[in-house]
């Protein structure tokens, strides 16, 4: 892939510091992050790491900024995000590149990332215009009810590495939209991606200094000094289960209490039963298990196979699995790639000693080879084996066998997540009987169970966190509502 050179390539291909208020300026923590390609460890940069000073300035930058912005037209917000959709078809070959450079997508991957992240500006550019707001009879004689929307403020956003410019812009995109400000926190691995590219998109379309800020450090440093910071009224948070609960404490826990919005980690069930076309079932699980390398929220997690077809599809996956090209992620005829990082792929060789050790029979593996894994798939999987019960964001298979159709529902809710799950059966009444039995907030039939659009409430249940996206989860997180009445004629009081 002929990447740019940044040494003889325009500005917007070098990044090393921070964007705040309209700026670009480096951290001022005196230290830096190497940002590195996973799959070559080739460093793409280094960025200059904020400090708790820098996410003052950014805050405070963003709160001053909302006045302007929250009073601009509709139609103005709109153009901008029209704007911006522009661009990002006028650079999708960089932002491509940048995916898979960064966060080790494969080309597939990274275009179907850059797609969604179009759609969701794409909507977003809908939403200021959809905002209304109600009036209400109430049980209170001559008395008027007027609920008026209006943002929030500010919205302080926190991202993953797996889908860092997607899982970032869909909550940026619709909070700007929404006449709110936003200061994003992208993950250690992917402040590009994940935020200074995002930037880079909104200061070419004219989006005014301070609505948007980028701050980039360890979390370790500013992150609960980000969440618990004053100015902010929502914190977006998207991530892992562990740091979800953190955010969510540290939001009402803080001098000013705001809401938590956290999508958090998964443990997705793909239920399949035994009428099903046995290699497009293969194909989907193979695809819904393994894209991205499995690291994702909405990946398969667990395979439950009904017992009639689960030693043929057990056998079939394998074969398919085995076959996979997998090299480096930018040639496109490959699978998958790297790992995003060693602590990710030390995670990963635990769950899978975890499942050896307890009685799982391993049917595919392979050691490591830099940070590439090969895939895993194993059978004899039961409910209560910790391979079944975490999130293993990984290219690892585990294959549970089931009975009957509550015994297979039995196993696909007993887990702490409830994120995304799907149902592969040819019947689709019975499928739907299946589906409507899950305890998710998304299940998708004869599909892979890793389907985001922006315009769909996306999110979980259980352990798999608090809020929607899609367009009127969107409205409800990140604008509030103002009950303001009008007593028409004197009332009549107690004394
Ligand atoms: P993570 O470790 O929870 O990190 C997520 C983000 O939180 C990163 O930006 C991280 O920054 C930051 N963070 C860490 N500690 C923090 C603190 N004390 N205060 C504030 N921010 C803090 O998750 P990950 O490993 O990046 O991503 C994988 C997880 O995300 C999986 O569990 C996956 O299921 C979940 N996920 C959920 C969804 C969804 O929509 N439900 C989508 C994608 C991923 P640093 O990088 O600097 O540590």
């Amino acid at each position: 892939m002929n990447f740019p050179n940044p040494a003889t390539e325009p500005d917007r291909y070098r990044f090393g510091d921070l964007y705040i208020d309209g700026e670009w300026r480096p951290g001022s923590a005196g230290t830096g992050t190497l940002v590195q390609n996973p799959w070559c460890t080739e460093t793409l940069c280094e960025i200059r790491d904020a400090t708790r000073a820098d996410v003052n300035v950014a805050y405070h930058a963003a709160a001053v900024a909302q006045a302007g912005w929250g009073s601009t037209l509709p139609g103005e917000r709109a153009a901008l995000f029209r704007r911006v959709g522009l661009i990002m078809e006028q650079r999708k070959a960089e932002i491509v590149e940048w995916l898979v450079r960064e966060a080790g997508s494969t080309l597939a991957k990274a275009s179907i990332e850059w797609w969604a992240v179009h759609n969701s500006i794409l909507e977003a550019a809908t939403l200021p215009s959809r905002v209304e707001g109600r009036i209400i009879q109430g049980d209170y004689p001559d008395k008027e009810n007027r609920i008026y929307r209006r943002p929030v403020g500010v919205v302080g956003v926190i991202s993953p590495w797996n889908w860092p410019l997607h899982l970032s812009m869909r909550s940026i995109a619709p909070a700007i939209a929404l006449g709110n400000t936003v200061v994003v926190k992208p993950a250690g691995e992917t402040p590009i991606t994940g935020g200074l590219l995002i930037a880079r998109l909104f200061e070419e379309a004219g989006l005014p200094p301070g609505v948007l800020n980028v701050v980039s450090g360890p979390a370790g440093e500013i992150g609960d000094h980000f969440t618990g910071h004053d100015v902010p009224r929502v914190m977006s948070f998207t991530g892992s289960t562990a740091i979800g609960r953190r955010v969510g404490e540290f939001a009402v826990r803080s001098a000013s209490i705001k809401k938590a919005m956290l999508e958090l980690g998964g443990n997705g069930p793909l239920i399949v039963t035994e009428d099903v076309d046995l290699d497009h079932a293969v194909h989907i699980a193979l695809v819904g298990k393994l894209f991205h390398q499995g690291q994702m929220c909405i990946a398969v997690n667990r395979i439950i196979v009904a017992d009639a077809i689960h030693d043929a599809f057990v056998d079939r996956f394998v074969e398919r699995a085995a076959a996979l090209k997998c090299t480096d992620p930018s040639d496109p005829e490959t699978a998958f790639g790297p790992i995003i990082s060693q602590r990710q792929l030390n995670r990963i060789m635990q769950l899978i000693e975890s499942a050896n050790r307890e009685g799982a029979r391993q049917r595919l593996g392979g050691a490591p080879d830099g940070l590439f894994l090969p895939v895993h798939v194993f059978d004899n999987v039961t409910p209560a084996m910790t391979i079944a019960r975490t999130e293993i964001f990984g290219p690892v298979a585990p294959i549970l066998r089931a009975h009957c159709d509550e015994e297979a529902i039995e196993f696909a809710n007993d887990t702490e997540f409830g994120l995304t799950s799907g149902v592969l059966c040819r019947d689709e009444g019975r499928a739907l009987r299946i589906a409507r039995k899950i305890q998710a907030g998304m299940t998708h039939i004869n599909d892979i169970p890793a389907i985001d659009m922006p315009q769909l409430p996306f999110g979980g249940e259980k352990n798999s966190g608090l809020g929607r996206f899609g367009s009127r989860g969107m409205i409800e997180e990140f604008t509030t509502e103002h009950w303001i009445s009008v007593q028409h004629s004197p009332a009549q009081y107690p004394f």
